[in-house]
């Protein structure tokens, strides 16, 4: 059983955890980063990141944590490509746990994401990347001017919808009942858009096309009816689930879907806990902003461990 002391430890690998780590470890903070044992994010499941700046022309998503991932190794982060089991934050000096190896912390990083929920169908992996995405303020812009379509009916899909509107020619929205569960306020606005169009009662059964999007297939639930919507990009936009199962009973307070709830930015409700990225956000979940709140993280982590100094 092994048995380690650090400064910080950060649990997930992605733009939050790994900026996280360079501004702990620039503290002169002992760095432990807890990668997962598929390091990285959701940045490695993307192609073409054209939105993160210093990179004019784009950069693939596992080029750029890869070299975030270098950045922080060279600064003599360690790194475990490991999931962890189970943490305890009782007591003032926090235990991360990794089957039976335990690791000890003064400040612990929460940065595990969230996972965009997919429809499960089998032609959806296929062309994912290739026409179906999960997020329009990443591929939107890939499909300027085209017909899209945007399956969902909650407050991410009509915030895509919206965005995708000011975007794309046409949107069309393919929900599976007959009212939305979105705000009213997102409502109004889709509803009074010209560029914006509603399919009722139906259910994506397929997405059309051999080496990129063509069309979806869709089913109506009340008559069993199908049909075809031609469109070159189409959207799954039913939702995330943080990654946050292991918090479950630590005392971490978690809201909706088991979303870390923070006050000033990164604060979670236990002293010396902090949360960056997805697993907090569900409302910019952006490289760029999980990366903007992991540096938070570290320099209010700094900043806790500096006050705990003084309080001995
Ligand atoms: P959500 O509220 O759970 O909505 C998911 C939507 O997808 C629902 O309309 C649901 O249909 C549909 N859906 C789920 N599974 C499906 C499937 N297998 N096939 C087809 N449709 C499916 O999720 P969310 O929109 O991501 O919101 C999650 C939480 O984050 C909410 O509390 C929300 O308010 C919050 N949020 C807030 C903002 C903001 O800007 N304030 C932005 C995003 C999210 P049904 O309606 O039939 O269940």
């Amino acid at each position: 059983m092994v048995k380690k002391d650090y400064d910080v430890i950060i649990v997930g690998s992605g733009p939050a955890g790994l900026t996280a780590s360079i501004y702990a470890i620039r503290s002169n903070l002992k760095t432990l980063v807890i990668a997962g044992t598929t390091p990285g994010g959701q940045l490695m499941l993307t192609t073409d990141v054209e939105d993160y700046p210093g990179f004019p022309g784009g950069i693939q998503g596992p080029e750029l944590m890869q070299k975030m991932r270098e950045q922080a190794a060279l600064l003599k982060v360690d790194f475990l490509d490991e999931n962890v089991t189970k943490v305890d934050v009782k007591s003032e000096v926090k235990k991360v746990y990794v089957e039976k190896d335990e690791y000890k912390c003064k400040a612990l990083i929460i940065a595990t994401g969230a996972s965009a929920k997919w429809l499960g169908i089998k032609s959806e992996q296929r062309l994912i990347g290739r026409g179906v995405s999960a997020c329009a303020t990443c591929d939107g812009y890939f499909f300027k001017d085209k017909d899209v379509t945007v399956i969902g009916g909650g407050d991410t899909a009509l915030r895509e919808v919206l965005f995708l509107a000011k975007i794309c020619k046409n949107v069309t929205v393919i929900h599976r009942r007959d009212q939305l569960r979105a705000q009213k306020v997102l409502q109004d606005r889709a509803f009074t858009a010209k560029n914006i169009d509603f399919i009722w009662n139906s259910e994506v059964e397929e997405f059309l096309g051999k080496e990129k999007l063509d069309a979806v297939k869709i089913k109506d639930v009340k008559t069993g009816k199908t049909s075809e919507i031609k469109c070159e990009g189409s959207f799954v936009a039913i939702g995330h689930t943080p990654n946050t199962k292991f918090l479950e009973g630590t005392g971490i307070k978690l809201h909706g879907p088991g979303y870390i709830e923070v006050r000033d930015t990164v604060k979670t409700n236990v002293e010396g806990v902090f949360a960056s990225g997805d697993v907090h956000d569900y409302r910019y979940m952006q490289a760029v902003t999980a990366a903007s709140a992991g540096c938070m993280a570290a320099m209010e982590a700094d900043t806790y461990i500096e006050n705990l100094k003084h309080k001995e």
